[in-house]
């Protein structure tokens, strides 16, 4: 089957609207014919894939959000390949990087973007392949699409379209969009080292996207407002292809910036939101500083929403709380990574508890590993389940690409995907707890393990403070000890200063004695006037963090 699931979404509903970005807006007929035309330009160009090689040619997909992005994937696809996004936002360095190690032979990119790109794609051994503006003479001005999005029928066009397409992959030595075909290459966030490229099916995001469909509820009717970047498994799998796969409308910024997406929020019919913790931190920061009437109006757009989804990194108690307040319904926070897809999730319909990620997705396998580094909590506490999280099923990727170590390392003995990350199950009914990367989040002090998440939780319950990352750092005494970063809020480093008698540092110490056991309060805090370092994902990356404050 495959990726005609995202086909099946275009060819149902090929009339629909399937992209709005700039101002312009495409059917989804018209955005298969373009990305055909763009196959087929491309096809003869590509190496062609040895029989039985697990996948095809890598194409690098670079665009900014919008058309030239997605009929780019499409046309990898349809001509055998196998897509490789790649981060606008990176530095020639970074380019040059997942160019070569995954050994792209061929970039799509808008022509907009050929100085940029010319010499870097060349150095790395590829060839680049402009897409000219004319390729989407089809798109209509935004403002014209509504009308035209109910008119024509252009469900044929659209269903022979994806026909070809299915047809096209097909015929040459690329096996189709066969499950076992390798499909996209997604680099991992380099959070704890340098970003590893996991290959997906076209099985495994398949799969992804099925289970996605369901438990989120996606439908045909669906507006989705896309400010997330395309390189990470967020904004590709979860929010942009679940979306065509419905047959729904994928609304793209250009880049996130909050107060255009409160006006796009509150102008445009979006049903459905996806971000990260700290997109939501600036949006309540945003809505917190309009006046009155604009404030009432941007709840009312949030309350339209009928999903709002947060995940990559833990979105704090405090966050999912004003956001409810905000919009009236709560966030509904997951967790996923780019080697698994999405593997928990709250619920769609039913209890969504803050601090918690809820309960496997259907199809996905869990098992949680005892852990001896497992720091002691109130599930171990209670003999409850408590450890390394391990996946299986079929929406798990295939290998570290040109990493056959990593990727052996990766799996246990009965085929499971060690997650590296620390869980427990509590409560009633369980719902599980991410408490962190074994390898930078649990932090070893005395002979505590400790979660770093958790005590980020409790400093960030503080009105004063903004933003909190939690470390452990080395130390000969104590093996290590907790130090907490703090970017105060605004105004907050006066008042946290005042409510210590002066002193920052006790103020926080005292707040955190009263919300934790001794042993978790961190005994190193040092107090930032500037933002935390974040990447495209809004994550911290900690040895960095340790690098550059210890
Ligand atoms: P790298 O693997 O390159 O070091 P990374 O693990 O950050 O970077 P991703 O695959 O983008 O790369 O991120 C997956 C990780 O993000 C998970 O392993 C988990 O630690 C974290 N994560 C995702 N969602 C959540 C969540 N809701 N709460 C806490 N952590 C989360
Ligand atoms: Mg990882």
């Amino acid at each position: 089957m495959g990726l005609e699931v995202i086909l099946r979404g275009a060819r149902l509903n090929g009339a629909a609207i399937a992209i709005r970005a700039g101002g312009q807006a495409i059917r989804y007929a018209d955005l298969l014919g373009c990305s055909e035309a763009l196959a087929s330009q491309l096809a003869p160009r590509l190496p062609p894939a040895p029989r039985g090689a697990p996948a095809g040619p890598r194409v690098g997909v670079y665009s900014e959000p919008g058309m030239p992005y997605v009929a780019a994937t499409w046309a990898a696809w349809m001509a055998g390949g196998v897509a490789v996004p790649i981060a606008t936002s990176h530095p020639p360095a970074e380019i040059d990087y997942v160019l070569r190690d995954a050994g792209v032979s061929a970039v799509l990119a808008p022509e907009s973007a050929a100085d940029k790109l010319k010499a870097t794609v060349a150095a790395a051994g590829a060839s680049l392949h402009l897409i000219p503006p004319s390729l989407f003479s089809a798109a209509i001005p935004e403002a014209e699409a509504d009308a035209a999005a109910g008119r024509g029928d252009a469900a044929e066009a659209a269903a022979a379209a994806a026909e070809r397409a299915r047809s096209h992959a097909a015929a040459g030595a690329s096996g189709g969009f066969d499950d076992g075909r390798g499909a996209l290459i997604i680099y991992t966030s380099g959070t704890t080292g340098r970003p590893k490229g996991a290959l997906h099916t076209h099985g495994s995001l398949s799969a992804q996207i099925t289970c996605l469909a369901d438990a989120w509820r996606w439908r045909a009717s669906d507006r989705i407002l896309h400010a997330l970047p395309l390189h990470h498994i967020h904004g590709i799998v979860n929010a942009l292809h679940c979306a065509h796969a419905a047959g729904a409308c994928v609304d793209f910024m250009a880049s996130f910036q909050p107060n255009s997406a409160w006006r796009r929020l509150r102008d445009a019919p979006i049903s459905v939101l996806m971000a990260v913790p700290t997109m939501y931190s600036y949006l309540l920061m945003a809505h917190d500083r309009m006046a009155p009437d604009q404030q009432s109006a941007a709840r009312a757009a949030a309350a339209r929403l009928r999903l709002a989804v947060s995940g990559s990194a833990a979105a704090p108690v405090a966050l999912l709380r004003r956001w409810e307040e905000v919009s009236g319904t709560a966030l509904l926070e997951r967790y996923g990574m780019t080697e698994t897809g999405m593997i928990l999730s709250n619920p769609y319909e039913g209890e969504r508890r803050a601090g918690f990620v809820g309960v496997p997705l259907p199809g996905v396998a869990v098992r949680v590993a005892p852990d001896a580094a497992a720091p002691r909590g109130e599930a171990a506490a209670r003999g409850g389940a408590q450890g390394d999280l391990r996946v299986g099923g079929p929406c798990l990727f295939k290998e570290y690409w040109g990493r056959p170590e990593a990727t052996a390392e990766a799996f246990d003995s009965d085929g499971f995907f060690k997650t590296g990350d620390v869980v427990s199950l509590e409560g009633e009914p369980p719902y599980y707890k991410i408490l962190g990367r074994a390898s930078v989040d649990i932090i070893k002090s005395n002979a505590f393990k400790v979660s770093a998440l958790e005590v980020e939780g409790a400093v960030l319950q503080h009105a004063g403070v903004q933003e909190c990352a939690v470390l452990g750092v080395a130390d000969e005494l104590h093996g290590e000890v907790i130090a907490a970063l703090v970017v105060p809020a605004d105004g907050g480093a006066a008042a946290l200063a005042a409510e210590g008698g002066g002193d920052a540092a006790a103020a926080l110490r005292a707040f955190c004695a009263e919300r934790l056991p001794k042993y978790k309060v961190p005994s190193v805090w040092k107090i930032l006037d500037e933002p935390l370092p974040r990447n495209a994902m809004g994550k911290v990356n900690k040895k960095d963090l340790l690098k550059r404050f210890f």
